[in-house]
């Protein structure tokens, strides 16, 4: 077996941003403390909408290079993380983003909301046997928000961890493993809204003119949810820098933490990260880290 370091964490995102602004402050943290972290991302998110007017040629209805463009802007966000395991599901391009729910898109040859789950939870499979994480994290099974690629990822992500750990399930990808935890991204309710309240009392030194909603902060739940957090405040500066390098889809306020994506409605930026364990033994009542109770 090869060297792994002793933690192992494996995060499952539909596009890449979505790292960043949901776990960039738990990856920068783990990163730096030695953990092995890896990132799957199953879509390239070609079909997102591009923020600079300079870039608008890449979109998908013009040139449709948005795609290879954000491989570039993944990497510049994981250097700022300091993770060099990232991977895209399948390989690049395999799964195609399908766009926003309802749209055409939903249901194109290879678009990644029509494929099979088990063929796409495969290659995930591979990825799990490979690194033996023992810690999984991804949404919850409404994607967070609702968008098809996110929901799929869930899908994915639960349905591999599943088959990884099947003794008589393709074992040309590995050896049977069973990741101990799961969990899904989460935002507790209070603290949005005080987060938000906080945002309206901002709004004019920052360059958006109109706030989002608490409910459009993915993954809003009651507090009494909420299981874990990591308190990433020293790594806000990382977390930041990373957004900040998805350039075609998110842009953050210079001095505030503050951002906004390309529908420019200012939201919060959290430092700290909360989650929910759906699967395995919580290794306290609030968990303030994500390994607690798990053997190397
Ligand atoms: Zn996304």
């Amino acid at each position: 077996m090869t060297e792994l370091p002793g933690r192992r964490l494996l995060l499952v995102h539909a596009h890449p941003d979505d790292e960043s602004i949901n776990n960039g402050a738990t990856m920068a943290k783990y990163a730096a403390e030695g953990a092995h972290v890896t990132l799957v991302t199953c879509t390239l998110g070609e079909e997102g909408e591009v923020i600079p007017d300079e870039l608008a040629h890449l979109a998908p209805d013009r040139e449709d290079l948005l795609g290879p463009h954000r491989i570039g802007e993944l990497t510049a966000a994981m250097k700022e993380l300091g993770v060099t395991d990232h991977r895209f599901l399948g390989g690049p391009g395999r799964f195609r983003d399908s766009g926003m729910m309802g749209a055409e898109q939903n249901d194109r040859p290879g678009s990644f909301w029509s494929a099979d789950l088990d063929e796409a939870a495969a290659h995930l499979v591979a990825v799990v046997r490979e690194v033996r994480p023992q810690v999984l994290v991804t949404y919850d099974p409404h994607g967070g928000y609702g968008h098809p690629d996110h929901i799929k990822a869930h899908r994915v992500a639960m349905r591999a961890a599943e088959l990884a750990a099947e003794p008589a399930f393709r074992r040309d990808l590995g050896d049977p493993y069973a990741i101990a935890k799961i969990y899904w991204n989460r935002a507790p309710r209070t603290v949005v809204t005080e987060r938000f309240h906080w945002l309206a009392s901002v709004l004019g030194r920052t360059p958006f003119d109109v706030a989002a909603a608490v409910d459009d902060v993915p993954g809003v739940v009651d507090d009494e949810r909420i299981t874990a957090e990591i308190d990433g405040r020293p790594y806000a500066e990382r977390k930041t820098a990373a957004m900040r390098a998805h350039v075609t889809q998110v842009a953050v306020a210079d001095t505030l933490p503050v951002f906004a994506l390309s529908n420019r409605l200012a939201q919060p930026l959290f430092d700290i990260e909360y989650y929910e364990l759906v699967r395995g033994e919580p290794g306290s009542a609030y968990e303030k880290d994500l390994f607690e109770g798990v053997s190397a």
